[in-house]
């Protein structure tokens, strides 16, 4: 990394579509500090997202090239861009600290055609204010997997964060040994954090948290620029957003891996792909992360820890929720309360669509329970038990008493079988990112440079509920006998 990053000319950026429309510049100056990106000698593209990029407004053909390359590894800066980095704040398993994009500018905010706004941040760019000990890189392996993984959640019809291209700079990053260097762009409703929220009230000035909280609120919720109370609205929409993310990561295995608090959008995207992973076998503790210990980011947990997490952003606008703190407390303790309630209803009807059922029965939170507690007693994997699942016959043996009492279930509603059927087919996932499956792209890309197995993985996963006869390799759980699988944070 070296001199200045080049401008590009005008006609250039808008050939190639960008529209920026850098918004965050607007609040008060604590929130984030200007950055001049580094440079990289020889950056490479090593993956574009054509498809995105076409939503996005950007001309693709004029993408996937040099200049491109050039863009995306913050050599060169688009017209209109104006690079920063986020100051932010956050609780990492449970622990307050001062954070900020240690390794992420952001470029500015992309306007669609559609008139979306949209972050575009290169990740793995160089070091930033908030760096503090790290070196602001990232390595090309879990950038290609953040794709890998961001693709997958996204076709499944869970909102995220989105990966737009990734550059190899040609650059080696120190971990325990050398490794490829890369820069990722990410694309996002916005970086706003709760983090970013507890950053706001650390600076005890009230007048920045409510600038940040105002500046939200027309940013993700202009449905409730019109409520009485804007702060309650706010947190209770945020807590909606959440409690509908959190189930339907539940419904399809996804473990988060790393719930801090700055890695909670107040979008309701998932945002941080660092340790997270997917079940295979259905097991509630499953903890993939090497450095979560205690489990507290377990796949079962992660209800309750979003709860928590909401309960810190609440503290973070009870000064605005009420002038009397007794008050502003009994509001916001209120509002945390539906947490749960909202969860469980997002849930209860996702595991209804998983099992065919259209409507509801009292008692069918005790059919779900028996099924579960079935796949944990046999180790039985997540989603292909449920994409197999069949009313005309139990899938072994030892679910027999289940099925019975679900093939009852299912005569005690209108639908015809197939209906049933049918929306079990666009609820129960065939392909999820199976773990080594992932590893096996990722080797194969970063060290013999060969990306057709990533390729085919991200086409595959990009159709999640297309049963075809070239997937099932895609199917297939890890071998009984392969080791528990282990991921990293901050690679
Ligand atoms: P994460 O675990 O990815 O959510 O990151 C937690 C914090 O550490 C964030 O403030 C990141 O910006 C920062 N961070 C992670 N990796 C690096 C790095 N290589 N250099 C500088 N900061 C980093
Ligand atoms: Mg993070």
């Amino acid at each position: 990394m070296s001199h200045t990053p080049h401008t590009l000319p005008h006609a250039a950026s808008e050939e190639a579509g960008w529209r920026f429309d850098n918004t965050y510049l607007r609040l008060p100056d604590d929130f984030y500090s200007r950055t001049t990106p580094a440079t990289f000698q020889s950056p490479k593209l090593a993956f574009f997202n054509r498809l995105l990029a076409a939503e996005m407004g950007l001309d693709p053909d004029a993408m996937e090239t040099p200049d491109g390359a050039g863009v995306f590894s913050g050599n060169q800066i688009p017209q209109g861009a104006e690079p920063i980095a986020q100051a932010y704040a956050g609780h990492q398993f449970g622990n307050f600290t001062m954070l900020g994009d240690g390794r992420a500018i952001l470029l500015g905010e992309q306007v669609t055609p559609d008139g979306i706004r949209l972050d575009v941040q290169l990740k793995g760019q160089g070091p930033t204010r908030y760096s503090r000990r790290g070196d602001g890189r990232a390595a090309l392996g879990p950038m290609l997997r953040e794709v890998i993984i961001s693709e997958a959640i996204h076709a499944l019809g869970i909102p995220t964060t989105r990966s737009l291209a990734v550059c190899a700079t040609g650059e080696a990053v120190y971990r325990e040994s050398a490794l490829p260097g890369a820069v990722l762009t990410r694309i996002a409703a916005s970086h706003i954090r709760v983090g970013t929220f507890e950053f706001a009230a650390s600076l005890e000035d009230r007048e920045s948290l409510v600038a940040l909280t105002d500046y939200t609120l027309r940013r993700h919720y202009p449905e409730c620029v019109g409520a009485s109370n804007l702060t309650l609205a706010l947190l209770e929409a945020v807590i909606g957003r959440q409690a509908s993310l959190i189930a339907q990561w539940m419904l399809v295995g996804f473990v988060h891996g790393v719930m801090n608090t700055d890695n909670m959008a107040i979008s309701g995207e998932t945002i941080d792909y660092g340790p997270c992973a997917f079940l295979d076998a259905y097991d509630p503790s499953t903890v993939f992360s090497s450095i979560d210990r205690n489990g507290r980011y377990a796949y079962g947990n992660q209800p309750k820890i979003a709860h928590w997490n909401l309960s810190r952003f609440a503290e973070t606008l009870l000064t605005q929720i009420h002038p009397d703190e007794k008050q502003a407390i009994k509001l916001a303790t209120n509002a945390l309360a539906e947490f749960s309630d909202q969860f469980n209803r997002h849930w209860l009807d996702g595991m209804r669509a998983k099992l065919g059922l259209f409507a509801d029965e009292a008692d069918d939170l005790g059919l779900i329970d028996e099924l579960l507690q079935w796949l944990a007693t046999h180790g039985h994997d997540f989603t292909n038990t449920f994409r197999s699942l069949n009313p005309s016959s139990p899938l072994d043996p030892s679910i027999t008493p289940w099925h019975t009492r679900w093939i009852d279930r299912l005569a005690r509603q209108p639908h015809s079988i197939e209906q049933s059927v049918a929306l079990m087919e666009k609820s129960n996932p065939v392909v999820i990112p199976r773990n080594h499956r992932v590893e096996e792209a990722l080797t194969s890309a970063v060290e013999f440079d060969d990306f057709a197995p990533f390729e085919k993985l991200i086409a595959v996963l990009r159709r999640p509920f297309q049963q075809s006869s070239d997937i099932s390799i895609y199917q297939l759980p890890p071998p009984k006998d392969s080791a528990p699988y282990r991921t990293f944070c901050g690679t």
